[in-house]
C-alpha cells in the first residue's frame, strides 16, 4: 500500500479535525502555562465621570505563550471553561489582582478599587467564597476595594449561584454586572441579586453618538441605576465625543481605550502618578 502521511493521520484520528487538534494542544500548553506562571495581568483604569479622578482598575488576564506571544483572553478563556480549568485561572487572577491592589494602597491609593472578572461557571464553585476571603486576609484588603464582575449567563441564575453571590456580597465585596443589557439580561434578575454596579454593554456605547436608540438605552440604565442605588459604568469609550455624552447622560464611572488602555502594572499611569508594582 502507498503511504501518504496526511491520509494516515486522518485515518487514525477520523473524528478530529485540524482545528480540534490545535485546541487540544493549546489546552495542554495552558495547563503547563498556568503552573509555569505564564499568565499576566493588564490593568485598565476607571475614572469618576464628574471629577475625572482615577478610581482604580479592571484586571484583564493575558497569556504569555512561549511561541505564540501574548494571547488575549478570547483565545483561551472559553477553552478553559470547557476543560474545567477556569477556576484555577480565576483564582490566579484574584490573587495577582489583590497583590497589586495592596501595592497601590501602600503607595497611598487607598480609595482605589480593583475589579476582577469571574466566570459564571466559577460562581457555582464552592471554593470561590473561601478563596476571596483568604485573598482579602492575605493582602490585608478592605473588601469594598475589591470588585467582582460577573456576566449574566444562565450559570448565575439558579438558586445555588445566587446564594453564593449573596455570601460574596456579605463579605463586603462589590458585585458588578458586566455586559449589562446583552444576552441573558433580565430586570427581575438584578432585583434578586445583591449587586452594586451595572456595566453597560459595549455594544450600546460604540454608537451612542449616532443618534439612534443607544443613547436612550444608556439613559434608561442610568435611571434604573439611580432608582436601585447602583453605580453605572460606561466601558469601551473610544473618543472624546462619547466621553462627553456618557457623562452628560449621567454615567458614574468611565472606562475605555480613549481614557486608558489595559497595560501591565509597571506602565499603569493615572493622572501622572508614578508606576507602583506589586
Ligand atoms: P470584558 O470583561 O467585557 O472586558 C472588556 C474588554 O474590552 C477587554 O478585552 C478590554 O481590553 C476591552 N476594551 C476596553 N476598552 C475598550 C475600548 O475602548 N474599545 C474596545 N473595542 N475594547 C475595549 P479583553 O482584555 O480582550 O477581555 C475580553 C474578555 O475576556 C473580557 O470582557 C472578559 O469577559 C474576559 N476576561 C478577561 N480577563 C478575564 C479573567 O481574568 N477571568 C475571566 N473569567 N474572564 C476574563
Ligand atoms: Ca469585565
Ligand atoms: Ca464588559
Ligand atoms: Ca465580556
Amino acid at each position: 500500500a502507498k503511504h501518504n502521511g496526511r491520509n494516515d493521520y486522518s485515518f487514525f484520528e477520523p473524528a478530529m479535525n485540524v482545528d480540534a487538534r490545535a485546541q487540544l494542544k493549546l489546552l495542554h500548553e495552558l495547563r503547563l502555562g498556568i503552573e509555569r506562571e505564564e499568565l499576566v495581568l493588564h490593568f485598565q483604569p476607571k475614572f469618576c465621570a464628574s471629577t475625572g479622578a482615577p478610581m482604580g482598575a479592571e484586571a484583564l488576564v493575558r497569556w504569555q505563550h512561549p511561541e505564540l506571544g501574548l494571547l488575549a483572553p478570547d483565545r483561551f478563556i472559553g477553552l478553559a471553561e470547557q476543560a474545567g480549568l477556569i477556576t484555577r485561572i480565576d483564582e490566579w487572577v484574584l490573587n495577582a489582582a489583590a497583590r497589586q491592589l495592596q501595592a497601590w494602597r501602600a503607595a497611598g491609593h487607598t480609595t482605589w478599587q480593583v475589579a476582577v472578572n469571574i466566570s459564571g461557571l466559577h460562581v457555582r464553585h464552592h471554593g470561590l467564597v473561601g478563596h476571596v476571603r483568604d485573598v482579602l486576609a492575605r493582602y490585608d484588603l478592605p473588601a469594598q476595594n475589591l470588585a467582582i464582575e460577573i456576566t449574566e449567563t444562565m450559570a448565575v441564575r439558579d438558586a445555588e449561584a445566587i446564594a453564593m453571590l449573596e455570601e460574596l456580597a456579605a463579605l463586603g465585596v462589590c458585585l458588578s454586572i458586566d455586559d449589562f443589557g446583552s444576552g441573558y439580561s433580565s430586570l427581575s434578575y438584578i432585583k434578586r441579586l445583591p449587586v452594586r454596579e451595572l456595566k453597560i454593554d459595549r455594544s450600546f456605547i460604540s454608537e451612542v453618538c449616532a443618534g439612534g436608540i443607544d443613547a436612550a438605552i444608556v439613559a434608561s440604565v442610568v435611571t434604573l441605576g439611580r432608582a436601585l442605588n447602583l453605580r453605572v459604568v460606561a466601558e469601551g469609550i473610544e473618543d472624546a465625543e462619547q466621553q462627553a455624552l456618557l457623562s452628560e447622560l449621567g454615567c458614574d464611572v468611565l472606562q475605555g481605550f480613549w481614557l486608558g488602555r489595559p497595560v501591565p502594572a509597571s506602565q499603569f499611569l493615572a493622572s501622572g502618578q508614578p508606576a507602583v508594582e506589586a
